[in-house]
């Protein structure tokens, strides 16, 4: 074989190859694969009735039976709208979670949960005069638009009252998906995760959580 008859058969040979890539791919849509690939996740759901006290796992698709209500399977954040009250699902996880604590002979109770914007307003405003500044005092209450508070997605729990009840929540929340959030407030929690999962590293203090802010803009 001359040299132009073997560049003939390797330059066709090519072409071949190429062109059954082309109609392999084209046939093969990869959207279509990964979705038919993906096994259907079905996320496990606690359930807690309301009635009974009982807690019970379901699953997303099955879901809670009345009079269950769901504890989330996701982090509780603050709605778009202003509420008038506390997050229910906030409401619903304390709930489970105090009766876990009782059974374990602890009592546990929320001694602050939702707090008018008002409220929120005046105690920051005590707070300044108390710590001196702005900053000193949102180490220990934020200002209404940003604590979490006045959004329905924070509680106090036993404040000022029973610190060793409140470790009990601090070392069992997790599963109920509450976490305390706070190195200096044993009181303060908030539903950072989903049940279940575990708590996020606690902050030092609540002007942590805002690095970027300038004081001057959260009069
Ligand atoms: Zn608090």
């Amino acid at each position: 074989m001359d040299k132009q008859t073997s560049d003939f058969y390797f330059y066709a040979a090519g072409y071949f190859l190429l062109v059954c890539a082309v109609f392999v791919l084209s046939t093969t849509n990869p959207v279509e694969r990964k979705i038919q690939d993906v096994p259907k996740v079905v996320q496990p759901l606690l359930c807690f009735n309301i009635e009974s006290s009982e807690l019970r796992t379901s699953d997303t698709e099955s879901g809670c039976l009345a009079p269950e209500e769901p504890l989330g399977t996701a982090p509780i954040i603050h709605s778009e709208i202003r509420p008038t009250q506390l997050d229910r699902t906030l409401e619903v996880r304390f709930l489970a979670a105090r009766a876990a604590a009782n059974l374990a002979g602890f009592d546990i109770r929320i001694t602050s949960g939702f707090r008018s914007q008002q409220l929120q307003e005046r105690l920051f405003n005590d707070a300044v005069k108390k710590y001196g500044s702005e900053s000193e005092a949102s180490k220990w209450v934020l200002p209404k638009d940003i604590s979490h508070h006045p959004w329905g997605i924070a509680i106090d729990v036993n404040y000022p009252g029973d610190k060793v009840a409140t470790k009990w929540l601090e070392d069992n929340g997790s599963q109920f998906g509450l976490c305390r959030v706070y190195e200096n407030e044993w009181w303060h929690f908030e539903p950072v995760i989903a049940p279940g999962q575990p708590c996020p590293p606690m902050m030092a203090n609540a002007l942590e959580s805002l690095p970027t802010l300038d004081m001057a803009d959260i009069k």
